[in-house]
């Protein structure tokens, strides 16, 4: 399986455009959304059979009220806020809890028990292409965890190109998205912040020996920044695979829940040269 990684260093830089668009042209039949805290690849990639499980991630504690004493130990233990008194009872906030264990260790009565709970879904479409998907539930943690489960529904066989949609910043679910992938698309915007979230997202991926190529989008509503990102690559020996556009036109037509690669637009055409200079440097 040959995976190319989507990836930007922070949300909002046109990601899943690029990567929708990487999925056509490559015609892939294998491929992900693994921006889990905010999928929205399901919106132009949303046919055939559809198959959700409940994500578990980690447990969360529980107080057996029948054992409780209302000592109130477990509230003074927990680092997080969790336990709430009511003037009755003692409760766990599970929007709070981090299932650390702290309070049933604490607890002199045995009273806590360590439940499981739904931080998310992992979902699967099934066309002629086969979708993996998934969504953490608001404040849930733990997204590296539902990245890893989102990957396994790939099809491990498929031999063509695999793309995957991977999560903003540079935390733990952008680590899991990673994994075992063959090639980073890095996708900038230039603003000082993208400039300076390039840079943390690229020595990431440095650290993980991966082979990347950046893309900067919006290239024209800052050129001055936009050049300053093209001599920072070529003094590093980067790649740089091309600038996409600014236009009104995108989000019309993702509005449309239309590919822009499909559009008859200057962006279309831009996506579609840099896909040509991806394969060209992967030499696929
Ligand atoms: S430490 Fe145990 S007994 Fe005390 S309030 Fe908490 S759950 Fe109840
Ligand atoms: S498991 Fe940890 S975070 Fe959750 S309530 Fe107990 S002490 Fe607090």
């Amino acid at each position: 399986m040959k995976k190319i990684l989507v990836l930007s260093g922070k949300g909002g830089t046109g990601k899943t455009t690029i990567a929708s668009s990487f999925i056509k042209l490559a015609k892939s039949k294998n491929f992900a959304d693994c921006d889990v805290e905010a999928p929205n690849l399901h919106l132009v990639y949303k046919q055939g059979t559809y198959n959700s499980k409940p994500y578990y991630g980690l447990k969360i504690a529980k107080i057996n009220q029948e054992k409780c004493l209302n000592c109130g130990i477990c509230q003074d233990n927990c680092r997080f806020n969790a336990i709430d008194f009511n003037g009755l009872e003692y409760k766990i906030n599970p929007y709070k809890c981090e299932g650390c264990g702290v309070c049933g260790f604490v607890c002199p009565q045995g009273a806590i028990d360590y439940i499981d709970s739904v931080s998310g879904s992992i979902d699967l479409y099934q066309d002629n292409y086969l979708f993996s998907t998934g969504s953490l539930k608001m404040g849930s943690g733990n997204s590296g965890l539902l990245v890893t489960e989102v990957k396994k529904q790939l099809d491990k066989n498929y031999e063509e190109i695999t793309v995957i949609d991977g999560p903003p910043g540079i935390g733990c679910p952008v680590i899991a998205s990673m994994s075992g992938v063959d090639f980073v698309l890095l996708v900038t915007e230039p603003s000082f912040s993208g400039f300076s979230d390039l840079k943390r997202i690229i020595e990431t991926v440095e650290k993980f020996k991966l082979d990347f190529g950046v893309c900067i989008n919006k290239y024209d509503i800052n050129i001055e920044v936009s050049n300053k990102i093209k001599s920072y690559l070529k003094a590093n020996n980067y790649s740089f695979l091309g600038d996409i556009s600014y236009s009104e036109k995108v989000n019309e037509i993702i509005n449309n829940r239309k590919l822009v690669v499909d559009s008859n637009t200057i962006v279309g055409k831009e996506i579609k040269d840099i896909y040509i200079n991806t394969m060209k440097l992967l030499n696929w």
